[in-house]
């Protein structure tokens, strides 16, 4: 029996959420499921092909541009694992829902904020209609304290781009600190 679901692992950068999505996977890797995970296709920050982790293990990832080619390429696997979900766009929720209803595990990681702490659009979308949703917490760059929040450190006025190394993780203080 086909056990389609939603789960969404999300947080801000630095909280581990890919390497959380590699985890699950290689689960179901072990369960001799199959597998595809795909990532978006403008996150170049690793490997191309893989799912890229600050430090830790990789896993095969196809980049694919949109949330259309993703349903095409994922075609025929039981298990599809999604990294950088917040690139994805409003069609993202359709196409999980989608796969889901077709007995697919769906599990997507993604950013839930911007760097200016609103909400990035379309994971909460996303997280509403997920059977499980985890979010997982960094820690602040300035106290030492849970981290939900991701800082920019060249400006205020930009989403969350690609690649880590001008983001920083902070707790609500420290980043409304930094913001002003
Ligand atoms: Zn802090």
């Amino acid at each position: 029996m086909p056990r389609g679901r939603i789960e969404v692992i999300t947080g801000g950068m630095f909280s581990g959420k890919s390497e959380e999505l590699v985890r699950r996977l290689r689960r179901e890797g072990f369960a001799r499921k199959s597998i595809r995970a795909v990532k978006h296709a403008s996150d170049c920050r690793y490997h191309e092909t893989h799912i890229g982790c600050h430090g830790g293990q990789t896993f095969e990832a196809l980049p694919v541009k949109d949330a259309e080619a993703l349903v095409r390429q994922v075609a025929g696997f039981e298990v599809v694992g999604i990294d950088e979900g917040q690139f994805f766009g409003d069609d993202l929720p359709d196409a999980c829902e989608h796969l889901a209803n077709a007995g697919v595990l769906v599990i997507v990681a993604g950013l839930d904020l911007t760097a200016e702490g609103k909400p990035f659009h379309p994971m909460p979308a996303l997280m509403a209609i997920a059977e499980d949703v985890t979010k997982l917490r960094a820690v602040c760059v300035v106290c030492g304290e849970k981290a939900c929040r991701s800082h920019h450190l060249a400006g205020k006025d930009v989403d969350v781009e690609v690649g880590a190394k001008s983001y920083e993780a902070r707790c609500r203080g420290c980043w409304k600190d930094a913001i002003g």
